[in-house]
This record gives C-alpha cells, sequence and structure tokens, in this order.
C-alpha cells in the first residue's frame, strides 16, 4: 500500500503542479482519517496523525463525497491548520472512494494563490475515484500477506465439472438467448481446486523451477495487460481498470515469497503456484464481502492464467477464440467475453430475457443458456459447435455436421454482407411506412454500432450496465464523460437516457445490499432510486451537464402509478436547479415513462398526459402480465409477445398517447424480431428500438414486408382468444421467408 500511495502522489505533484499533496484515508478501527502519504507535508506524521471527520474540510469531502476547493486556510478546523501549516493558500480535496462510498481524501495544496480550474478538479476527482479502488485491493493484499484475515471456514470448491460425456457427437439442449454459430474449443468457468495430474510431476530443482514461474507470470501479466487494452477500447478506460486488481496480485512480493519459499522445499513451479493462490482463495473464501468475492474470482482467474502458461497450453485458461461453458449468465461476464474475444458463450442457467442475455444479443456473443448439466457433460477442449439461433450445442460433431455448420456460417457472413447494404436507407415498409428505427445502447462500443448502421437516435440507454460493468457507482465527472460520447456518436439526434434501472437482476456488486434477485417484485427501477436521492440527482446532473444546450430526454424506468412520475419530476427539477448558474447544463429535459407494468397501461392515459414520451419495454410487461420469469430457462418468455393479452395492451397504450399527442416506441426485445415488429407497427407504435446491430437486418425485413395488410386485419388481432391465431395472422401478412 505504501508504494501505491507514494507513486500516486509523485504522479499528483507532477500533473497538478503542486506544493504539497497527502493522503489520508479512514481508520476503520476508530472513525479517524489518518495521514498514510505525503510529500510537502512533515513525512515524520505519516501513520502518526489523524483528523476527526466531524467538520472541517477533510470531514466535509468525506460525507459529502465531492471534491471541495478552499481559498482561505480559515475554513479549516484549527486540527487541519496544524497539520498542513499556515504557508498553503490554495487547496484543492477530492474524496478516494471505493463503490461510491467514501474511504479517504487526497488534498493537494499549494503555496500561492491559485485557481483549480473545473478540468483539473474533474481529472483530479477521477483519478482519486480510481485510487481508491486500488487502495482496497492493496489492503486486501496486504491483510492476505500478513495472514490477518479471520480464518472462516472455506467454501466447498463448485465442483461438478468432470468429464461426463462419452466419444461421439451429442446434441445439448437449451435456450436461444442470443443468435449466430460458432464453431471451437470449449473453456470452462467452473475450475476445479485440485491441482491438474500432469503438473504434479517431480521438480527439476528450485532455480528451473523458479525460472519458469518468472516465465508464467510474465505471460500472464502479459495476457492481463491485453485484456485491460481491449476493455479499454470496448468500453472504456475506468472500466478497463478493473483489471488493475489483478496486476496488483501479479506483483505481490509476499506471493513471490511464499512461491519462492515452497520452491525451496522441493516443490514444483505449478504446485507452488497452486499452494500460494489457493491459500489466497481460501482465505477469502470465507468473508461474506462481495467485493472480496470478486476479488476470488480475480485470483481463480489468475491461478488458471499462470498453471495454464505453465503447462504450456495457455489456450486452455484463456477465453480468445474459444467457447466458453459457465454455469451462469451475468452482464459481467458477458462483458468480460466481448473484451476478451470469446465465440460464443453456454451456460447451464437463465433464459432469454435475463439483461446478461440482451448484453449478448447487444454485443453480438452467439449464446445458449439453461443447458442443463453442461459444465459436467463438457470437457475443456472438447469441440463444439453453438447453434444459438436454435438454442442447441452439438459437443464433438462429426465431419458431416461440422460441414454443414461451416457451410452455415459462410452463409451467415453472406448474409451480414447483404444486410449491411440496407445501413444507409431509411427505415420503412415496402408500403411506404416510415418506421422511426432506433438503437438500444449499454456501452461506448455500442454508440459507435448504432451510428454505423444508420440508427435514428437512442431509443434506449441502459445506463445502469456502465455502473455494473464498472461494480461501483460512477462519480458525476465520470458520468458526463460517458453521456457526452453519446451525443458526440449522434449528433442532431435523439436519445433516450434511461435512469439507473437498478434491482432484480441488475445490481452493483457490493452495493445496495438489499437489493436481493427477489426484489424482480419489489424494489427496482425509480422505486429503488427514492431511496437513494443523491444517486438519482447527480445521475440527472450528469445528464444535464452532458447535454449542455442539446437536447434532453430522460426515461424513467419501471413506473407503475402517476404519483411516481410526478414525483421523478419534482426530483429532476430540484436536481437541475442545483447545478450552479454559471455552469452551462441543459435545464429543460424531456421526461419520458417506460410503458412496462400493467399499473401504467392501465393509467396510460394519464402518464401520456402527464409526461412528454412514452416508451413500451415489453420484456418487463410480457414478465408482468403473463407472470413468465424472463431469467427462468423453461419459461422461453420470447414466444408469449404473441399473447393477446399482449397486442391489446399495446394498442391501448397507442391509443392513449394519441389522444395526448405523444410519441410511443417500443424498446423491449419483442420490437426485435420480424413478426412482432411488424405486428407493433400495425398496433400503431410511431418508432422501434433495437440492438444496435440488428438495425440493418430490420430494415431489409421493413423493406421486404408491408404494414397495411396487417393493419387491415387489426380488429381481429385484437379480439383474437389466443397466440397462435395472432401468430398465423401475422404469419399470413408477411412475405416467404422474412418472418
Ligand atoms: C423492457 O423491460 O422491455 C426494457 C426495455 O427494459 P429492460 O429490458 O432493461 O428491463
Ligand atoms: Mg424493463
Amino acid at each position: 500500500l505504501p508504494i501505491i500511495l507514494d507513486r500516486a502522489i509523485e504522479i499528483v505533484m507532477g500533473t497538478m503542479r503542486a506544493d504539497a499533496c497527502a493522503i489520508f484515508l479512514l481508520d476503520p478501527g476508530d472513525g479517524q482519517l489518518r495521514l498514510r502519504a505525503t510529500t510537502g507535508l512533515a513525512r515524520g506524521l505519516i501513520d502518526r496523525i489523524s483528523v476527526a471527520p466531524e467538520g472541517g474540510i477533510l470531514g466535509e469531502v468525506l460525507t459529502s463525497i465531492r471534491p471541495r476547493f478552499a481559498a482561505d486556510i480559515a475554513v479549516a478546523t484549527s486540527r487541519e491548520q496544524e497539520l498542513f501549516g499556515h504557508q498553503f493558500r490554495s487547496w484543492l480535496c477530492v474524496p478516494l472512494t471505493l463503490r461510491n462510498r467514501a474511504i479517504g481524501v487526497l488534498s493537494v495544496q499549494s503555496v500561492h494563490p491559485r485557481h483549480y480550474s473545473a478540468r483539473e478538479t474533474e481529472e483530479l476527482a477521477v483519478g482519486a475515484a480510481l485510487l481508491g479502488e486500488l487502495v482496497a485491493v492493496a489492503q486486501l493484499v496486504d491483510s492476505l500477506d500478513s495472514r490477518q484475515l479471520a480464518r472462516l471456514p472455506a467454501r466447498p470448491p463448485a465442483g461438478g465439472c468432470q468429464a461426463r460425456m462419452d466419444a461421439g457427437e451429442a446434441t445439448l439442449r437449451g435456450n436461444d438467448a442470443s443468435p449466430g454459430i460458432a464453431i471451437g474449443a470449449a473453456v470452462l468457468r467452473c475450475l476445479a481446486a485440485a491441482l491438474p495430474a500432469e503438473l504434479t510431476t517431480a521438480s527439476l530443482g528450485a532455480d528451473l523451477e523458479l525460472e519458469r514461474v518468472r516465465d508464467a507470470f510474465s505471460k500472464t501479466r502479459n495476457d492481463v495487460l491485453q485484456v485491460q487494452k481491449a476493455t479499454a477500447y470496448e468500453l472504456d478506460d475506468e472500466q478497463a481498470f478493473i483489471f488493475s486488481a489483478h496486476l496488483l496480485l501479479l506483483g505481490d512480493p509476499v506471493l513471490h515469497e511464499r512461491i519462492q519459499q515452497a520452491l525451496a522445499t522441493g516443490r514444483t513451479a505449478p504446485q507452488a503456484v497452486n499452494d500460494a493462490l489457493m491459500e489466497f482463495i481460501v482465505q477469502l473464501q470465507g468473508v461474506a464481502d462481495p467485493y472480496v468475492q470478486e476479488r476470488v474470482e480475480d485470483i481463480h482467474d489468475l491461478r488458471s492464467r499462470v498453471l495454464s502458461h505453465l503447462r504450456g497450453s495457455p489456450r486452455t485458461a484463456a477465453i480468445e477464440r474459444q467457447i466458453v461453458v459457465s454455469r451462469r449468465i451475468s452482464p459481467s461476464l458477458v462483458v468480460e467475453l466481448k473484451t476478451r474475444g470469446a465465440l460464443a458463450l453456454v451456460t447451464e442457467t437463465g433464459g432469454t430475457a435475463s439483461h446478461g442475455a440482451i448484453l449478448a444479443r447487444s454485443l453480438g456473443i452467439p449464446t445458449v443458456t439453461g443447458v442443463t448439466g453442461a459444465c459436467s457433460a463438457i470437457r475443456a477442449g472438447d469441440q463444439l459447435i453453438v447453434d444459438a439461433t436454435q438454442g442447441i450445442v452439438i459437443a464433438s460433431p462429426g465431419e458431416a455436421t461440422r460441414a454443414r455448420y461451416e457451410a452455415a456460417l459462410r452463409r451467415s457472413e453472406q448474409k451480414r454482407t447483404e444486410f449491411a447494404r440496407y445501413r444507409d436507407r431509411p427505415a420503412q415498409t415496402a408500403d411506404h411506412a416510415r418506421v422511426i428505427l432506433q438503437a438500444n445502447v449499454g456501452f461506448p462500443a455500442d454508440l459507435a454500432t448504432a451510428r454505423h448502421n444508420g440508427a435514428e437516435g437512442i431509443g434506449l440507454y441502459r445506463t445502469e450496465l456502465s455502473f455494473i460493468a464498472g461494480a461501483r457507482f460512477l462519480t458525476i465527472d465520470e458520468q458526463v464523460r460517458l453521456y457526452k460520447k453519446a451525443y458526440e456518436a449522434l449528433p442532431g439526434l435523439p436519445i433516450n437516457f434511461r435512469l439507473l434501472d437498478l434491482g432484480a437482476d441488475k445490481f452493483i456488486p457490493g452495493q445496495m445490499q438489499e437489493v436481493s434477485r427477489s426484489a424482480f417484485h419489489g424494489q427496482r427501477g425509480i422505486r429503488l432510486l427514492f431511496d437513494y436521492p443523491h444517486v438519482l440527482r447527480d445521475q440527472v446532473q450528469a445528464f444535464a451537464l452532458a447535454a449542455a444546450d442539446r437536447p434532453l430526454r430522460i426515461l424513467i424506468p419501471m413506473v407503475s402509478s402517476l404519483e411516481e412520475l410526478r414525483r421523478t419530476a419534482g426530483l429532476v427539477r430540484e436536481a437541475i436547479a442545483a447545478i450552479p448558474a454559471e455552469q452551462s447544463a441543459q435545464r429543460a429535459p424531456e421526461l419520458g415513462v417506460m410503458i412496462e407494468t400493467p399499473g401504467a397501461v392501465e393509467l396510460a392515459g394519464h402518464l401520456a398526459a402527464a409526461a412528454d414520451f412514452l416508451c413500451i419495454g415489453t420484456n418487463d410487461l410480457i414478465q408482468y402480465t403473463l407472470v413468465i420469469d424472463r431469467e427462468d430457462p423453461r419459461l422461453a418468455s420470447r414466444t408469449d409477445c404473441y399473447h393477446p393479452a399482449i397486442s391489446r395492451m399495446i394498442r391501448r397504450t397507442v391509443v392513449a398517447a394519441q389522444a395526448a399527442g405523444k410519441r410511443v416506441t417500443v424498446c423491449g426485445e419483442m420490437a426485435a424480431r420480424s413478426g412482432p415488429a411488424l405486428l407493433l407497427l400495425a398496433l400503431g407504435v410511431d418508432g422501434l428500438s433495437i440492438p444496435a446491430d440488428a438495425i440493418p437486418q430490420m430494415k431489409k425485413m421493413l423493406a421486404d414486408n408491408t404494414v397495411g395488410n396487417l393493419r387491415d386485419q387489426l380488429e381481429q388481432i385484437l379480439a383474437s382468444p389466443d397466440a397462435e391465431s395472432i401468430r398465423a395472422t401475422v404469419a399470413a401478412c408477411m412475405a416467404p421467408d422474412t418472418a
């Protein structure tokens, strides 16, 4: 930790041209801010002096979790004055944060009166937020090194990943969570705790074994740096920072010392590495903190990477160009697959409408979920064909099957080229009905795809995904930078920024502890945000600052009453009013309501009158209307969009919106499928918002079909008794081979 803090101070001193810099960390023992590193103040005070966080500038920064500038030392408490001395005239303090919690304060001082620009303050605040993460990892590593963690009983290893598949081709069935075909080798994400047998041979001698360890660590370090670079490219610099924990662990001197000690007693390189990392894992496994559990995953990942380098087959542990088999589909796993260039994903649990599945579709990763027993049936290295379009996985395919799928892959490549021709054409049906076709996005990478594919704006920006991927609440400044990217990617086009839609299956590890998966029917969406008004305020302010003089459209998730809309509108007004007048911010946002609960459909007229626009979220509307858990693999919820209740609810919402003179679009997955999309247009919605990479194909589907015929059947559709008759009506109105 001291090394990291000193290095951070060195960087800050250089970039901020400060005369002094100090880092204080909150001591959980006495709740005081302890001086842990400094340049410019008396170094003899390090670890010796503490400041009570009550009152004073340091305390203010700690409790408000916001930067504070002081031009006069007189505003500090006498204790602070004594500590900092009277020679400093300007003073900027920023919080060190971990998952939106302040864990310390970083201060810079200058002797001469000095003003820090908004940009300088922003950069220091972002740097301090990142430093907070690093400090937490360093503290964890330090406590592992000194074996200070309580030795709680370790949880049993996951297990169940033994090979059980007989030789020969075998087809495993699951859900078509994200379409596409992939052919490649399997890599399992359920590493057994025991050391693989081939790594248990005799030692070649301590020196040679040490060489092997050094080589494997340096290769692993390169792997991690590459992943970090890829993450920065695909997502964001801030997200890439999460790999710093890996790098810190890899460089831990105590870890290396323990490995060397083991080598000296005759252990081999793999045994010594395995023992040392498993000791860390076992120590941490008993700690309930979700943040610590994430680090356990990091260490598992490192262990498998180092061991596979020692084995001389790094591809076994790496997931690049391979098919990952895992128990669960989490948004963060999907992000990792994308950034590491995996081919496809197969999971034991999960349905087609979970957020992990949505993310997989938006990032274009073929995914089959709900393959029972996949982890035990598939061996690492098995050849697999993932036909995610049909929801099947073929293990050890025979030659004929393989050839068939290779041909299918070539055909799909040709189709992509054909769809690409539609990118720049307007979204229009064969009978000239113009459709607003927008993109659903979650990450900056989606923005580039949206622009490339000719999206007419962002119909749904799932802002929570960046928070989940970064595993923490982003600061206002980080958010401003993120949201500005949307305006820059699609200049002049509308962007519907949705307020954080957390709860249910979307939560930030280590945050909002009370949010559990059962919250699908409780604290989620706007309801949850009401409990975290500062999070809502920060996000609204970030939207407004990012928009500056451009139009701002804010979408409210999971609304079930008019009261929720009014209350949100009030909070939005307050948040914007609190932005200092001299800052350029959009002060008159338009507010949209997500219609995704039966309650909202019932009140669509009132909501439409009070809001500026409506957006139907069919994923949740179907889940809450038909009692279909969007996560449950057995309930393939996507097929139920033809249920007559859904058509009627959408039509009622459209009629209500039209009466109020407001636009209504659909941003649920229903809008992204050919037949259902046409049905939505016949029901009268103004536009569709679909995954960015599905836009060219949708434009082609629209160009090949008319909507007039289906619209003529509207009465019949709305009177239909069952899903089958609506499906048949839609199919009958579509051009052959386009459904
Ligand atoms: C929906 O529910 O349809 C929707 C678009 O929101 P999300 O999928 O993010 O819950
Ligand atoms: Mg929803």
